[in-house]
Formats: C-alpha cells, structure tokens, sequence
C-alpha cells in the first residue's frame, strides 16, 4: 500500500469502523486526526499506536466550529488534506409512530448535518490543493428501507444525494468521492438504540455465527477503506456496498 504520509481525517474514530480505520491506516504509516466526542478513547487509540503520527481532537460534528476546528489543527499540523472520512454516526432505530422527535433530530444533525459540516470545512482546502478525497459512511439502509429504520435510512439516503452531488461538482477539481455502505458490523453502533424490542431482536439476529445477518467486523470495513484511499490518482471508487456473505 502507498499510504505512507497521507493525510487522512478520520470524524468518529473513537470506536467501530472509525477507530478500526485508524488502527489500519496508522500501521500503513498514514498521518491521521482522530476526532469524535470522546476523547480518551482517542487518546487510547494514539496510546496503541505509538510510533504512529496521530492528532487526536475532540469534536462533536454538530457543531461547525468544532469541525473546523479539526480541519484548521490538521492543516497546522501536517500541512494538507488528502482524504476526510465522514464516519461518525449513530442509529436510534424507532417506528414513526413513536414520534420520537429527540432521536429524529439527533440523527439528521449527526448523520446528515454532520457531513455537511465536514465537507463545508474541508472543501476550500482541497479545491484550493486541487486534489482531495471525502469518503462517508452511508449503509446498506441507503439503497433499501425495513419497517423502524425509516429515518436512520432516510438519513443514509441523504448522504449518497450528497455525495453524488459533491462528485458532479467537484470531480474537476480532482476531488475523488467515494460512500462506503456497510451491512451490519459489529460496533458500539446498537447502544444508540433506545427502543428495547428493535435492540433485541437485531443483537440476537447478528451475533449468531452461520446466521444470514452474522455482522462483519470493523476491520474488514477498515480493508475497504484502505483500499479506496490508496487506488490512483485518475481512479475514484464512488460507492462500494459491503455485506455479510449471507444478509439479503
Ligand atoms: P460506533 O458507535 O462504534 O461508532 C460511531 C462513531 O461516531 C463513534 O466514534 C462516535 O464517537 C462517533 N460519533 C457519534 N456521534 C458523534 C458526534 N455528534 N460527533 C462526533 N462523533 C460522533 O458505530 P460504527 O462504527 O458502526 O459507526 C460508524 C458509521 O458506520 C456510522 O455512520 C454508522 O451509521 C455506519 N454504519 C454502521 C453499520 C453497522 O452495522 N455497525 C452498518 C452501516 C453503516 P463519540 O461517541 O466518541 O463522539
């Protein structure tokens, strides 16, 4: 792999697909920002990998200043931005009849808003490179919905509208874009999930080895990541859809 002294940001890499990410990419010999909310669990992350070159920043993506934040830190610290991974995500799965407004309005600023609060801090530097990449994290609920998934779905949705609209603007520009879209992996990603029965019944469904929903691990996640980073210069990976072998 040729990862070695790119730049990469990485927005929710405290745990799952994000910290598996940074685990992968600082062997590789990348230069990372870490950031999410929790930031002792960055700093493990830093800690595990000592002779790699991480910043771990605090930030909540909602908030555009803290995301700028990180964008400015990096670019002090390293000098460029080569890719963003728009990672961070929660999924407070419910029925609409629920009117769970809370869990709405958390998801849309996260998931969607916080998205855009990384392109919008980010892009300026990349165009102005003429070079960039911004990966996000969608799902396989951004191509399908189930019943209790309409709203994380129609957040996932959001992102890939998103991102297709980044790649017809940008591509000029040499700015690649890629959305990853996972099936289910085996994260802290279900302790966002306040409705008991929804919980239950998708723990017990992925956590049985052999069974069609059997939950992949963040470190394969992480493999496709690397991998869309590190193909050439005049090759962009747009989407890639990754499920376990067995789920529907
Ligand atoms: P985790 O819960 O393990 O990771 C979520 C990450 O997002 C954490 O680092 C968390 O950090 C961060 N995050 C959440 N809210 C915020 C916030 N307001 N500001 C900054 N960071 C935030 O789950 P996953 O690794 O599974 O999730 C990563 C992405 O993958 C999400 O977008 C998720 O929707 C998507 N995905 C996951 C699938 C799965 O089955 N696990 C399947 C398909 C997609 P902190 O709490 O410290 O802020």
């Amino acid at each position: 792999m040729s990862l070695k002294d790119k730049v990469v940001i990485i927005m929710g890499a405290s745990s799952g697909i994000g910290e598996a990410t940074a685990n992968l990419l600082a062997s590789e010999g990348a230069k990372l920002t870490i950031a999410a909310r929790r930031l002792s669990r960055l700093q493990e992350i830093k800690d595990n990998n000592a002779s790699a070159t991480i910043l771990p920043v605090e930030a909540d993506v909602t908030d555009k200043d803290q995301v700028q934040n990180v964008i400015d830190k990096t670019v002090a610290e390293y000098g460029k931005i080569d890719v963003l991974f728009n990672n961070a995500g929660i999924m407070p799965v419910n029925n609409l009849d629920q009117v769970a407004r809370d869990e709405w309005d958390n998801m849309l600023d996260i998931n969607v808003k916080g998205v855009l609060n990384g392109i919008a801090s980010a892009l300026p530097i990349m165009k102005k490179q003429k070079s960039g990449h911004v990966i996000t994290t969608s799902s396989v609920l951004g191509y399908e919905v189930l019943p209790g998934y309409a709203t994380y779905s129609g957040t996932k949705y959001a992102v890939r509208a998103i991102m297709e609209g980044l790649r017809q603007e940008e591509h000029a520009n040499n700015i690649k874009t890629t959305v990853i879209a996972p099936g289910t992996v085996k994260t802290e990603l279900f302790n966002s999930i306040n409705n008991q029965e929804i919980k239950k019944g998708l723990e017990e469904a992925t956590s049985q080895p052999g069974s069609e929903m059997s939950a992949m691990q963040p470190e394969e996640i992480a493999q496709a990541v690397a991998f869309v980073i590190d193909t050439p210069a005049n090759m962009s990976v747009n989407e890639m859809v990754i499920r376990p072998t067995g789920q529907e």
